[in-house]
């Protein structure tokens, strides 16, 4: 957070200072010289770009990374033709592996060309000990890797690198620390991401991420809070707190607090606007939470809550700790309570052993539920986690299970989203419109889409519009008004 630091006044010829942030600030100094001397040397700029696959936890990662680069001296573009590049990989799909020994092959044939080019891989993927030993076996040309629980290393990890001129690999299994203030390089200059916990002790069946990302650890709220303050400062007005399972936030703080108190806390920091939260797991929502969402105006109406499946007996296996009436409570909940919410969903297909009984069990809470989106996976087995030992399904069943699903979801989803036809909504413009010039792009409170007439410079801003045509799945509007 501290982008403006004074670097003249940090001795990087004096001793390492013991706290971890300034220790972390000496080495951004340290490589900040390395890079200024090498700019000289080759008289050019030198570039970086810090590639993200995965979920918001890493585009998040991906921002302090991108923070900690530009301090250094390097100059951030999109092209992998950059001087350093960076990939934040994911491991959730066995596939997204391959993904990046595939990326790995295309840089090996740039660094040939550039021989100031430096090569990184972090995130989850890394903490999985037989990726390591590929990396250090048929991957000697990748300079630094590092996992998700020292991503703060990462000035001292690549100064190492500099010193040594050979790779370094520096993987921890797990850590209780969390590294404050840190530099951080937003995406967005409105809207921004926050961390309010890490890691995950559920151990659902399916999922790799309580292996590579460790147990739960929560922010002091005071962090959290002083963190938001900084971004409105900074001109953000939207914020969305991140956390595997923000129902659990609070429970490792020796101060407990719940999430739902510290919803309230960061809806009283003056100038925000909008507060988003993902993700909140169904087997421990608490009404606190409903209510705490209904009353405040600054939340937005929009809550993630992942199915999985309808079936009793899999979401059982899956060890998730609910079942289907319990979650379609839920529901009934939430929308009694804010009959205008957008629930929104992910449901895996095929998981080892579905039947068609407990496919069917699905589609009953998909119709009941009446989801305004829903994000469905055919299940992809992941090597190190309890579901990949079972027995795996017929292809051609899942597929066809899965297409169903789809029909059934897309169908629900367009009568959801064209409710609102005709209605004026305010909506945060994000960017100008890819596809269309002359549009703009913008998000509604309730997550939605909408495209409309305007240009760039009304990015960041919020605009009343009335919307005129409903796509299914999106908005056509006309600007009604600036606020
Ligand atoms: S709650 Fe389950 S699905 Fe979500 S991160 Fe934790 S283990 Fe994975």
């Amino acid at each position: 957070m501290l982008n403006d630091i004074d670097f003249d006044k940090i001795d990087i010829n004096g001793s390492i200072p013991e706290d971890e942030t300034n220790r972390q600030y000496y080495y951004i100094a340290k490589c900040r010289e390395y890079v200024s001397n090498l700019k000289k040397e080759i008289g050019r700029d030198l570039t970086c770009s810090v590639k993200t696959f995965g979920c918001q936890m890493n585009a998040r990662d991906s921002e302090k990374i991108l923070g900690m680069l530009i301090l250094m001296g390097y100059t951030p573009i999109e092209s992998e033709d950059a001087d350093l590049v960076l990939y934040n990989t994911c491991t959730v799909r066995e596939n997204a592996n391959q993904k990046v020994y595939g990326h790995l092959g295309y840089l090996k044939n740039k660094k040939k060309h550039n021989p100031y080019m430096m090569i990184g891989l972090c995130g989850c993927m890394m903490q999985e000990p037989q990726v390591i030993e590929t990396i250090r076996s048929k991957y000697r040309f990748v300079d630094v890797v590092f996992g998700t629980h020292n991503i703060f290393k990462f000035a001292e990890i690549l100064y190492t690198r500099f010193e040594s001129g050979s790779m370094v690999i520096d993987i921890w299994d797990r850590t209780d620390e969390i590294v404050e203030d840190l530099p951080s390089e937003r995406k967005y200059s409105f809207k921004a991401g926050v961390n309010i916990m890490f890691g995950c002790n559920n151990f659902c069946s399916f999922c790799i991420v309580p292996y590579v990302r460790g147990r739960e650890r929560s922010r002091n709220p005071r962090d959290i809070i002083r963190e938001i303050e900084m971004l409105v400062a900074d001109g953000v007005t939207e914020v969305t707190l991140l956390g595997q399972n923000v129902n659990s936030y609070g429970k490792t703080l020796d101060d407990k607090m719940t999430f739902a108190e510290l919803l309230e806390l960061v809806c009283q920091v003056d100038g925000l606007k909008r507060v988003r939260f993902m993700t909140s797991h169904p087997k421990d929502l608490p009404d606190e939470l409903i209510e705490v969402m209904a009353k405040e105006p600054k939340i937005c109406k929009h809550f993630h809550l992942p199915l999985q499946s309808g079936s009793d007996r899999l979401l059982t296996e899956m060890n998730r700790h609910y079942d289907k009436a319990t979650y379609l409570e839920l529901v009934d909940k939430l929308r009694a309570a804010m009959p205008d919410i957008s629930i929104t969903t992910d449901i895996i297909v095929g998981y080892p052993g579905e039947t068609e009984e407990d496919f069917n069990d699905t589609l009953e809470v998909v119709r009941k539920a009446q989801y305004d989106a829903a994000f469905t996976f055919i299940y992809s087995k992941r090597s190190g986690t309890a579901a990949a030992k079972k027995e795996q399904l017929d292809k051609d069943v899942v597929k066809e299970r899965f297409d169903r699903l789809l029909k059934e979801v897309q169908t629900i989803a367009a009568d959801r989203t064209n409710r609102f036809e005709g209605e004026v909504k305010e909506v945060l413009v994000e960017s100008v419109n890819d596809h269309e010039e002359g549009m703009v792009t913008g998000r509604m409170d309730n997550n939605l889409l909408v495209h409309f007439k305007g240009d760039e410079s009304l990015i960041g801003s919020y605009v009343d519009v009335k919307l005129t045509d409903g796509k299914d799945f999106y908005y056509i509007g006309e600007a009604v008004k600036e606020r």
